[in-house]
């Protein structure tokens, strides 16, 4: 309302947000890539799910591609952090390629799990969402038929295993952690013979967004994720957001904000997804003010120290 407008909006940034170690380790493998090998460097898939990280890395002279048979003989190629199937680095061998893998080390502990309890003779219930790239890298890691993806509660339902079925279960590391519980919930009451992962697979960066987003919402009116459509994390802190009452938009540049989502709002909540980086929060937080004078608050829920190494060819 136009009554508020001489009011500043209170801007409550939820921390953690934005790039997870696995991206940062994604991008910078691209970056060293192009440093030693020189441009062009292929990558097979969004090297993560953001528009401005891949332009930013086709400026330096990365090649976006999605499949292997795209990338011609004698250049350097970079599997995303998504994760690929196995197939892919064995295409990439058999033609001599030189790759480089970026998957996120903590999808690749989902995929030796996954060979681990194929080795142990049972069967792979994973809980993902179709198509998302990391779901069909994790479903390469095994024979076609050994691992069944569930979607939700009511898939679970309709499984037809026996109690004697050898079953474990997985997951992708980018889902709803209150989702998640409850599909987990499902299976156990169904199949209590079920084996869990060792630890947790949705990881440590999805888990604490969503943290973050829960601890400011009930305070906004409007919550903006920075975010691709394609971005699972990010997608799923929109509907953190949403089950908790606070109307919330996914938005990928500064530009996109229009003045009307302000109305009547007091409080804004911030976040990014974990393929967005700090440029595009500041840039939004600069959109905003240019519609209203704000203050800015950062709502901090945990630290996160952990990093991840380089492949051995790119340290130094
Ligand atoms: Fe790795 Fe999690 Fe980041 Fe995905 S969101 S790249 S699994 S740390």
């Amino acid at each position: 309302a136009a009554g508020d407008s001489d009011k500043p909006l209170r801007l409550l940034i939820a921390a953690p947000r934005g790039f997870c170690a696995g991206v940062d380790r994604a991008i910078e493998i691209v970056d060293r890539a192009l440093a030693r090998y020189g441009a062009p460097v292929y990558v097979r898939h969004e090297i993560v799910h953001n528009r401005f990280v891949v332009d930013s890395l086709k400026a330096k002279g990365a090649i976006f591609v999605e499949e292997l048979d795209e990338v011609p003989d004698g250049v350097p190629v970079v599997f995303s952090a998504h994760g690929v199937p196995k197939s892919v680095p064995a295409d990439a061998e058999s033609r001599g390629l030189d790759y480089l893998d970026a998957t996120c080390p903590l999808v690749s502990k989902v995929h030796r799990q996954a060979e681990r309890q194929l080795e142990a003779g049972r069967h792979i219930l994973f809980i993902g969402h179709k198509g998302h790239p990391e779901v069909v890298g994790t479903f390469g890691q095994v024979p076609e038929g050994a691992m069944t993806l569930v979607e939700t509660e009511a898939d679970v339902a309709k499984l037809t295993f026996g109690p004697d079925q050898e079953l474990a279960y997985l997951s992708q590391t980018t889902l709803s952690v209150d989702d998640t519980a409850q599909i987990i919930a499902a299976l156990v009451a169904r199949y209590p013979q079920i084996v869990a992962p060792k630890a947790d697979d949705i990881c440590y960066a999805t888990s604490n967004r969503q943290a973050a987003v829960k601890a400011i919402a009930g305070e906004c009116e409007l919550l903006l994720v920075i975010g691709a459509p394609n971005s699972s994390n990010s997608l799923r802190l929109v509907e953190v957001a949403e089950r908790m009452g606070t109307p919330a938009r996914l938005v990928q540049r500064g530009s996109e904000i229009d003045p009307a989502w302000l109305d009547g709002i007091e409080t804004l909540g911030l976040t990014a997804g974990a393929s967005a980086p700090e440029v595009l929060v500041r840039e939004v937080v600069d959109a905003l003010a240019a519609i209203r004078p704000l203050t800015e608050e950062v709502v901090r829920t945990a630290q996160e120290r952990i990093t991840f190494k380089l492949p051995r060819q790119l340290q130094d």
